[in-house]
């Protein structure tokens, strides 16, 4: 059984990576009859902003991923906590003792200042050491030094004394990218900092040994150090986890292959999905699709399935820039989308808009009936629509449905004169008879295009322009313009048989 967790940093910014690294955690875990929790992450005080552990929270709850274990709303559950890193100082301070006490930790004086000037040496002749050799001042301090410098109020961090070897590599498995070799640390990096906190490469250290982590996912921008966490592991002598490195997003800018960014990348977020109103369901599909490489092949044979049956594999994940594209994961939406029955879709869609689009909401929430079955226009048949992406989509794709927002937003086409205008509403009106069936409809509407000199087949006015007016495209554009107010619609029969006899003939002698 696995234990896997994640491990976010409360900085008020829930992205794609958080979501598809709980995904995987959460995946491996359960498949194996393992637990799958959350800690929190919160050493960098500087960068947190109130509320945001809950923003986390919610957000996961929202994406549909489930804890075992774990900082929760009401604090924590399970039995290996404070899962919040700040409540668990001194469990830091007590490994870090044993170092010391080890000698294979030490304080170190260095100010800001004498740092920035190391890094500015470093840098000029191209050398990128850290605190390492003839750098690493405090290495070597007497202990009455180092005891008077303590007593005169001097502050200072705890730094690990590295036995590393800049001339060495140290091999790590990978969960997802086998075999590497990686330059071992060397670096005297910092465990505690001035105020006693840890540093995160020793406080997840810890907490990963402590809360019996076996697999530790999380982004590849970690994969540098993590030589570092090999060593405090070994050092230590504890079972290493399995580290599992997921690849960066990236996304195409022109010609360009780029990493998705916060700043110019408003989908990195996963708030952006919330208020675009997308469903949570279509970015995890999304998301298996860009870094499995055999999911998508998996639900084309199993389109019913939820994704929890997905035998998921970490061998299957691709471990180099996963390409996130907004077209296909749109296209996903739209397959997303056509899986959930109207009754879901309308409770979604009816919370999205109660929250977004409180007017639009009124009217849709006025009769469920209705509503669904709008919302299931074209959906069935051997070739369903699936154009709906989002709910912000919503009042696009159903306002003419309703009275108070059907407008005329399409012109009358251009080929059909005033006069004929007028005929063709005319004698739609005069024969509308809301029995007949699909096919004795069009029927009628066939007659009224080959009386008026309109071709009833397109590709014969194709073939023939001068013969005719126009064609039966543009006859049914006429009543689709007055009936739905615009030339792109489903299906005319069904739209009139919906809004009803009544509101259908008002609306072609308004337009008359
Ligand atoms: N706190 C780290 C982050 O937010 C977590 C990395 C990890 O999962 O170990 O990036």
């Amino acid at each position: 059984a696995m234990v896997t967790r994640i491990g976010p940093s409360p900085t008020g910014f829930v992205h794609l990576g958080n979501l598809y690294n709980a995904m995987i955690g959460e995946r491996l875990a359960h498949q194996s009859g393992g637990t799958f929790y959350l800690r929190v992450e919160d050493t960098d005080a500087k960068r947190e902003v109130p509320g945001a552990v809950e923003l986390v929270l919610s957000a996961m709850d929202y994406f549909g991923i489930h804890f075992d274990e774990g900082a929760d709303a009401n604090g924590d559950r399970g039995n290996y906590g404070p899962y919040r890193q700040r409540q668990r100082k001194e469990i830091y301070q007590c490994f870090a003792k044993e170092l010391v006490r080890r000698g294979l930790a030490y304080p170190c004086f260095c100010t800001e200042e004498r740092l920035a000037e190391m890094r500015s040496e470093q840098m000029a002749n191209k050398e990128n050491f850290g605190y390492y050799g003839k750098w690493a001042l405090c290495r070597d301090l007497s202990f009455e030094e180092i005891k008077e410098r303590i007593a005169a109020g001097e502050s200072y961090v705890l730094r690990f004394r590295s036995e590393g070897n800049i001339e060495n590599t140290v091999e790590l498995n990978d969960g997802i990218r086998g075999i590497l070799h990686l330059q071992e640390n060397y670096q005297d990096f910092v465990l505690l900092k001035s105020d006693g906190i840890p540093t995160y490469h020793f406080a997840h250290v810890v907490d990963d040994h402590l809360m019996r982590t076996t697999h530790v996912v999380r982004g590849e921008e970690w994969l540098s150090t993590a030589p570092m966490h090999l060593q405090l592991f070994d050092t230590f002598g504890w079972i290493r986890p399995v580290y599992c490195h997921t690849p960066v997003l990236m996304k195409m800018d022109g010609e360009t292959k780029r990493k998705l960014s916060k700043r110019k990348d408003p989908e990195l977020g996963l708030d952006y999905y919330r208020r675009e109103g997308y469903v949570p369901e279509a970015v995890r599909e999304y998301l298996m699709t860009v870094l499995n490489s055999n999911f998508e092949e998996w639900r084309s044979e199993n389109p019913e399935l939820p994704m929890e049956e997905f035998p998921f594999s970490l061998e299957k994940m691709s471990n180099s820039g996963a390409l996130f594209d907004m077209m296909k994961f749109d296209n996903v939406s739209q397959e997303t989308l056509l899986r959930l029955p109207a009754s879901e879709i309308y409770e979604k869609m009816a919370a999205w808009l109660s929250e977004y689009d409180p007017e639009f909401a009124k009217l849709f929430t006025r009769d469920r009936a209705f509503s669904e079955r709008i919302i299931d226009v074209g959906r069935s048949g051997n070739r369903p629509r699936k154009d709906l992406t989002n709910w912000k989509q919503a009042r696009q794709f159903l306002s003419f449905y309703f009275g108070e927002t059907f407008a005329m937003e399409d012109p009358f086409p251009e080929r059909v004169s005033q006069e004929d205008r007028k005929e063709i509403l005319a004698r739609y009106l005069a024969g509308y008879d809301a029995s007949d069936d699909n096919s004795a409809w069009f029927e009628k509407i066939r007659q009224i295009t080959g009386d008026m000199g309109y071709a009833v087949k397109p590709k014969d006015y194709k073939k023939n322009p001068e013969q005719y007016k126009g064609s039966i495209t543009d006859v049914s554009n006429v009543i689709r313009v007055a009936v739905v107010g615009r030339t792109n619609s489903p299906d005319l029969w069904e739209i009139c048989q919906i809004i009803g006899e009544e509101a259908m003939k008002e609306r072609i002698r308004a337009a008359m």
